[in-house]
Formats: structure tokens, C-alpha cells, sequence
């Protein structure tokens, strides 16, 4: 799927195999947060001249409002975090290391609520904080940047692996972190939202409403159900974590802003602005 991986493949040498293997390269991260962040900032530039963002104002600052109210309570707040709206009906959301986030139109108009929405966006805030794109990073450049380093060539810094990240580009945006991620992505939604005063459980209704709708009409949800599969155990999952939380009164599932800012896009469907697909998502 990541275009650059075939060419590291090539440099892999077996008895670098004996030493590390990809199961113990998986739960290793080599980078730091500022390698995290000068990556997330390359594939940002990269990734925004694939696709188009939503034009309208309104959208644009309540999503960020309600990124970062999740943010600042969230296990990581020490970075700047860009919420951005991809102007597709595609009902997807996608992050890439050190903070930038991308929150689908077509996922707005789909959620039910607010919770639902900070769900998703929680879940996305997660990868960051799980440093999941990172890791993904180290396991995927980690025996390249060993390999240079065995052979005596100059160590590879996060400059050149984040050039190498270039030429991968959007293929970012359809990133799989694996089921560990996912749950502990979710498990962190649990905890953003609630801690927000936000309903947790928006988090399995949405999972629930996703596999409803991969059931009746699978292809809006396919790059959903590519990148971060719901399933039963998952929503077991999030469900066996809100129930560890101690009660809290006043937890909110809705909001009005939220009902104006899902109006407004539906509205702007609804008269005719015809979905502009993002271009070249799947650039070969
Ligand atoms: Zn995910």
C-alpha cells in the first residue's frame, strides 16, 4: 500500500532479520516528537495537494473548536493539533503523526451527534497520542536507517526519512495501524470525550451505525472499513471502557452548534454543490 515499502523491502538482509524482528520493530518508535511532527508537516503539504478542503468557515472553526476542547484533554497536549475538513462525501477521518487531522465531510453529515462526532475525532487524537503513525514509520523505515547504520553510511535522520515520506504522499491517508492501535485509539476517544464532558458512548453508536451501513450500501464506508475496521469486539470494547468510568452527571451527547454546522452541510449537498472527489487519492 505505502509506495516506498518495496524499495526498503530490497535493503532488507536476512541476518538483520535475526536481530530485530518486525514484531519487535512494531512496538518500538525510534522517532522523536519532533521528527513526529517535521513528518506530519511534510505528508500535511503533501496530502493537501491531493485533495480539497471544505470551503466554509463555519464548519472549519467548529471542528477545530471541538478538536482541540478534546485535545486539552488528551494524554498529549504539548504539540500544536491542525483539524482540517476534506471536502468529500466519503464518510472517513484520517491523522498523520504529530497532529494533523483530517475529518471528512460525508462523516459529519453521517454522525448523529456531537458525541458521535468527538468519537471519531477522539479516535483520531488517539493515533497521535498512541504515536501509532510513528511507530508505523519506525516499522517500516526502522531496518532501512539499522541497515545504513551496519553497513557504516551516514545515520538516516527524520529529514531524510520524512523526504522518503514525500514520495509515499497520500498513500498516509490510508494508513492501517493494526487492531492493537485501533483499540487502544478507541480506549483513548473513551477517555478524551469523557474527560470533555462529552458522552463516551457516541463512540459505539457510530461503530454500530458504520456497520449498519457497510451492510446496506458498503462502498461509502469502504475506505472506513480498510483502514480502521469496526467489529462486535471493538464495540465490546469501548462499551467494557465507558463502564470502568465513575459516573458523571451532566454529560453531554448534542450540541446546537452542532446541529447548525451538520444543517449547513447537508443544505450545501442538498442545493446541488456536487461532492468534488478528492484528486488522485490512490496516485499509482
Ligand atoms: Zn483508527
Amino acid at each position: 500500500m505505502l509506495q516506498g515499502q518495496g524499495a526498503v523491502r530490497v535493503l532488507i538482509v536476512p541476518a538483520l532479520f535475526a536481530v530485530v524482528s518486525c514484531t519487535t520493530l512494531g512496538r518500538i518508535n525510534l522517532l522523536t516528537t519532533e521528527d513526529e511532527v517535521a513528518i506530519g508537516r511534510q505528508a500535511a503539504r503533501e496530502v493537501e495537494q491531493q485533495l480539497s478542503l471544505y470551503d466554509d468557515p463555519v464548519v472549519a472553526a467548529y471542528v477545530d473548536s471541538l478538536g482541540q476542547a478534546l485535545v486539552r484533554h488528551s494524554r498529549q497536549s504539548d504539540i500544536r493539533y491542525y483539524f482540517k475538513v476534506v471536502d468529500t462525501n466519503v464518510v472517513n477521518a484520517f491523522a498523520l503523526p504529530g497532529g494533523w487531522l483530517y475529518i471528512h465531510r460525508g462523516l459529519i453529515a453521517a454522525v448523529e451527534n456531537e458525541s458521535e462526532l468527538a468519537g471519531v475525532v477522539g479516535h483520531e487524537i488517539g493515533h497521535v497520542v498512541g504515536r501509532h503513525g510513528a511507530r508505523h514509520i519506525t516499522k517500516t523505515f526502522g531496518l532501512q536507517v539499522l541497515l545504513e547504520l551496519a553497513v557504516g553510511e551516514k545515520p538516516s535522520t527524520a529529514r531524510q526519512i520524512a523526504g522518503q515520506f514525500a514520495e509515499v504522499g497520500a498513500g498516509l491517508t490510508l494508513l492501517r495501524y493494526g487492531r492493537e492501535a485501533e483499540r487502544e485509539a478507541d480506549r483513548f476517544a473513551v477517555e478524551e470525550t469523557y474527560a470533555a464532558g462529552i458522552n463516551p458512548e457516541g463512540t459505539a453508536t457510530f461503530f454500530e451505525k458504520l456497520m449498519a451501513m457497510h451492510a446496506s450500501e458498503p462502498k461509502g464506508v469502504e475506505v472506513w472499513f480498510s483502514t480502521h475496521p469496526p467489529s462486535r469486539e471493538r464495540i465490546a470494547d469501548v462499551r467494557a471502557h465507558i463502564r470502568k468510568l465513575p459516573p458523571k452527571p451532566g454529560l453531554k451527547a448534542d450540541s446546537k452548534r452542532f446541529r447548525e454546522v451538520k444543517a449547513r452541510i447537508l443544505e450545501r449537498q442538498a442545493s446541488g454543490d456536487k461532492d468534488r472527489r478528492p484528486r488522485g487519492r490512490r496516485r499509482r
